[in-house]
């Protein structure tokens, strides 16, 4: 059964546009596309948000001007 796309968790990318990383945290599955898995490297205080909100949530972000 097909799941609904996923999208990165920093900038919003759909996987259906980019490639996208499974991020593991606390039980939960997020996602992150490898454009910004270096800010996750080197700015993990940026990113530390919204993976907690994405950990505690169990769902990924969605932006507002994410078109479907
Ligand atoms: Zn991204």
């Amino acid at each position: 059964m097909p799941t609904a796309p996923v999208a990165c968790l920093n900038c919003g990318r759909s996987e259906n546009d980019f490639p996208v990383l499974v991020l593991r945290l606390a039980g939960h599955e997020t996602h992150i596309c490898p454009q910004c898995l270096p800010a996750l490297i080197h700015h993990p205080d940026r990113i530390t948000e919204k993976l907690i909100e994405a950990g505690w949530n169990g769902t990924v972000p969605r932006p507002a001007d994410h078109k479907a």
